[in-house]
Parts: structure tokens; sequence; C-alpha cells
């Protein structure tokens, strides 16, 4: 068996001119506050990109770099004025934060109506609660994934491996929504392989190269892979992604699976945030 591949550029693209479309026929002016402290070069590159997709669909996006060495007041006063301002609909803190600031505390300030990232404790609170709230950008994206390949995830057995706020611990809540057995794995689980194979739908989101080797791999299953690792040959999931191939019936690869679809649920969620906030 030779796995499908699960396209995440062609259903971004989609996801994005959904948005596109909503902000012309609704005559909304969606606005998104980018927040970057610090000179990590990685931060620097996602934020531009978020700000040319912004750019891309109709969303108008308010910088702010207040420095590296800002206090967690002053930076806690600058959320209190993103919040307050009526031009902006979703604030985005670039995590992560400079060692002296608090990422979790500084994201906590954050309005949960405008909390486009959905990292606060409101909305990471109404996602268990099974209330609408707003969904972190990479969990929602993979569930648009599957969606769009068709998977059947009701009564499905479904692994993830890795529990970060960002990402493990909302899809499985999200997995476990949609009627999914779910099995949630993590740096001190016992026996990863054998919990893996035993995965329908098999979740690789723990940021280690080659972590889920074809022999974790049940044959036919669907097979996500939301690592990135930078590596001397460029960007690699946590998907040995040739051999599992030979194995699962689909999978996503790096890139050009998950990552796009994560900077196209920012642009979603700015949007709801526009559309509930006007
Ligand atoms: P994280 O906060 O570092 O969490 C990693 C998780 O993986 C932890 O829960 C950790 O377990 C678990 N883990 C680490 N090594 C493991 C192992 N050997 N076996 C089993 N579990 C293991 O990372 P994150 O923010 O969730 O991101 C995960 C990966 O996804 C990273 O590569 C990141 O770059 C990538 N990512 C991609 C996108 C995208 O758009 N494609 C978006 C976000 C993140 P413990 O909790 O026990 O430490």
């Amino acid at each position: 068996m030779t796995a499908d591949i699960i396209d995440g550029k062609a259903v971004a693209a989609a996801v994005r001119e959904r948005v596109a479309a909503a902000i012309r026929e609704e005559g909304l002016t969606p606005g998104l506050a980018t927040v970057l402290v610090g000179d990590d070069p990685a931060s620097a590159v996602y934020v531009r990109m978020k700000r040319e997709d912004c750019a891309q669909v109709g969303i108008e996006s308010f910088h702010h770099e207040p420095g590296a060495d800002v206090s967690a007041e002053d930076l806690a006063t600058l959320l209190a004025e993103l919040n307050a301002d009526e031009r902006v609909h979703g604030v985005l803190l670039q995590l992560p934060l400079p060692g002296h600031l608090d990422d979790a505390a500084l994201t906590a300030l954050i309005d949960p109506a405008k909390d486009v990232d959905g990292l606060t404790p409101v909305n990471a609170g109404l996602l268990m609660h099974g209330r609408e709230g707003m969904v972190p950008c990479t969990p929602a994206g993979v569930m648009q994934l599957l969606g769009h390949a068709g998977v059947a995830l009701s009564g499905a057995s479904a692994v993830v491996v890795g529990r970060s706020q960002l990402v493990g611990k909302p899809l499985a809540a999200l997995l476990l929504a949609a009627d999914a057995t779910v099995t949630h794995c993590h740096s001190r689980t016992g026996e990863l392989r054998a919990e893996c194979l035993r995965a329908d739908v098999l979740v690789a989101a723990a940021g280690r190269r080659g972590l889920i080797t074809a022999d974790m791999v049940k044959p036919g299953a669907v097979v996500v892979d939301v690592g990135t690792n930078r590596t001397d040959e460029g960007l690699t999931g946590d998907v040995d992604f040739d051999a599992v191939r030979e194995v699962a019936a689909a999978i996503t690869p790096v890139p050009g699976g998950v990552g796009p679809m994560t900077r196209a649920m920012l642009l979603e969620n700015t949007l709801r945030a526009a559309q509930r906030l006007r």
C-alpha cells in the first residue's frame, strides 16, 4: 500500500478563499494585532508570514515590536490597549517570549474574544466544556484536514503523541468531541509503539525527528505529522515519511501538510472574532 498524501496547501488555499469571500460579502474589515517581543529569527519569520496572509485576504494588521527588554507591566499595558481597540478583533502574542517574561501569564491577559490563538485559560476551558470558543489554530487545522480527507472519526481509535497546551491537549479534546476513542501519549508513555499500533488515526506532535517509524503504524491508518524539525536538509516532521507511506492509507507531508493549515486557521479565527464582535 502507498498512502495518499493529504495536501495541506490545497485545503489551506480553500480556507483562505472562503475567508476572503466572507470579508468581501459581509463588508467587514477584520483587524489582527501582532506582538513580537525579542529578536528570535524564527518568530520574526512566522509573524511576517502571518501579516502577509492577512493582507492577502483583506485583514488589516497592526504590528507591535515593543523591544526585547520590555517589562511585563509595559507589555500588559499594550495588551490592554489592544483589547480596548475597536479596530482590533484578534490579538496574537508571538511565543516564546524572552526569558524574563511569563508566556502563560501574559497570554492570559488577552481578551478571550480576541484570543485568535485560543491559548487563554477561558478558551481552553470552553473547549473542555464542549462550548464554542476560540480553538488553537494547529488542532483546528488538523481537524479540517481530517474532514477534508473524509476520515471517519466516530468510533475510531485516535492516538495523539504530545500533550502541549498548544497542540496535543486541544487536539485530543477535539478528537474526543468527534467521538473518537482517544489515547494520549507523551514522553513518559511506557510502550509508545504498542499504543501507536492501535491507532486508526495517529497524530505525531512531539517535535522529535523520526519518532514514528513504519513498525509503529497499523496498516491502513491515517497519519498526521504535526512535527516541524529543522535539519540541515530542511524542514522535517516526526514521522519517517517514506517508510510510513508504504503502510498508511493517508499521510500529511512536512512541509505542506499541517503548517499551511495552521496559518489559514489564524485567518479563519480572526474572521470569526470580527463577526462575533461587530
Ligand atoms: P512541545 O510543547 O515541546 O510538546 C512536545 C510534546 O511531545 C510533549 O508533550 C512531550 O511530552 C512529547 N514528547 C516529546 N518527546 C517525546 C517522545 N520521545 N515520545 C513521546 N512523546 C514525546 O511542542 P509543541 O508546541 O506541542 O509542538 C510539537 C511539534 O509540533 C514541534 O515540532 C513543533 O514545532 C510542531 N508544531 C507545528 C505546527 C505546525 O503548524 N505545523 C504548529 C505548532 C507546533 P512531555 O509532555 O512528557 O514532555
